[in-house]
């Protein structure tokens, strides 16, 4: 924690304020700079009594440094931060390759899901995704999924994309809507669950998905701010779990020519400056439009993902939901030949990344021996 005293603060202030804050059992250091005098806290700042210390005279606020999210956020050295990898049934994400998850928006029958896994298996993608219950906006839109009449029609609808997976050597991805359900998704071999958009902040749902040893795609709500997402995902990890994967796949804005506005922003943000989980880039459901999902999908890998997630159909004509973003199994072919052509290209320009704290202590010694030389300060 960093307390910003205000430009009129005296020293007398100055001096109350770092007595306090040592009273109360923590090391403090100071920065005088020419208008303002920062003090920094160290130590266990969550019973740091933030009102008092912020009402003391000559305090202008009080700046928290470290992160709320503390298992998702970034760690171990800032020039080489700790990679988490995620196992999705064999397959790993956030390695040294490229993860491709591809497939239908849902299970439609035997048929559609065995040819789906064909086409995605073919297309070279490592796994398969389908939804089994869709979240659908409309009540009258007359297709919520295979599985969403009841429990048994769940449980065959989640073997169907399991068996047509095993059949093509896919592990699967399925979404979960209700926590209830969870034993259902282990039970039939489900390889990764899919947390969907409407259930980013579904705390009952996140609450119990502590629990599974499945890993899980967590995906970003489209009206939830980078870092409120990311404590969000946070929730799931409190009680040590560790294999999650953040996914980019719309947020809401001005703009209405896409479904939603793919955020590349905090893409590159989550990837090079706030967390070590991998990061999935979704342009299916980012732009909602078939032909922009290949250039999107490689801006998202340049961005800072390392796994995509995409709807291909058998063909997407004829798709129970989502038929406009679907690829074609042509299209599927050439976004992964393409997609991991810029994951080569990421991994070798990532080497000309610098980031500016590898600069920044440089720069400032070399000031500060310019003041000494110049201005005789030390
Ligand atoms: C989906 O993956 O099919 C889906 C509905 O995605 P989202 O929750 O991101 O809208
Ligand atoms: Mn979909």
């Amino acid at each position: 924690m960093i307390i910003k005293m205000q430009t009129v603060a005296t020293a007398g202030e100055i001096a109350a304020v770092e007595a306090r804050v040592r009273d109360l059992g923590y090391t403090t250091g100071k920065m005088i700079g020419e208008q303002v005098t920062l003090i920094g806290v160290y130590g266990d700042i969550s019973r740091l009594p933030v009102d008092e210390i912020g009402q003391m005279p000559g305090v202008e606020r009080l700046i928290p440094i470290s992160r709320a999210y503390k298992r998702v956020a970034q760690k171990g050295d800032p020039l080489k931060p700790i990679r988490v990898t995620v196992d999705i049934g064999g397959v790993t994400a956030g390695g040294a390759d490229l993860v491709v998850i591809a497939g239908p928006c849902s299970v439609e029958s035997e048929s559609q899901i065995m040819d789906a896994a064909r086409v995605v298996k073919e297309a070279g993608a490592q796994c398969l995704r389908g939804g089994v219950v869709k979240y659908r906006s409309s009540p009258y839109s007359g297709w919520e999924g295979l599985g969403s009449s009841d429990q048994d029609s769940l449980r065959r609808g989640l073997e169907l994309i399991v068996r047509a997976g095993r059949e093509f050597e896919l592990p699967t991805v399925v979404e979960i809507l209700d926590q209830a359900d969870l034993p259902l998704y282990e039970d039939a071999g489900v390889a990764c669950l899919q947390i969907g958009e409407p259930n980013s902040k579904n705390q009952a749902l996140l609450n119990r998905l502590r629990e599974t040893p499945l890993p899980v795609i967590h995906k970003r709500g489209n009206s939830l701010d980078t870092e409120a997402y990311l404590l969000w995902v946070e929730r799931m990890l409190t009680g040590g779990k560790e294999n999650v994967i953040l996914c980019e796949r719309g947020i809401t804005s001005c703009n209405r020519y896409t479904r939603n506005t793919l955020d590349l922003g905090s893409v590159a943000a989550f990837h090079y400056q706030l967390s070590g989980l991998p990061v999935a880039i979704d342009a299916s459901h980012g732009t909602g439009i078939r032909d922009l999902v290949f250039p999107l999908t490689l801006a998202g890998i340049t961005a800072g993902a390392s796994v995509v997630l995409v709807e291909a159909h058998p063909n997407p004509l004829v798709a129970k939901s989502d038929g406009m973003q679907g690829l074609f199994p042509e299209q599927l072919q050439g976004l992964v030949r393409a997609a991991r052509e810029t994951w080569l290209a990421r991994v070798r320009t990532d080497r000309e990344y610098v980031p500016s704290i590898a600069l920044q202590r440089a720069y400032e010694a070399r000031m500060q021996a310019d003041r000494a030389r110049f201005f005789g300060e030390g």
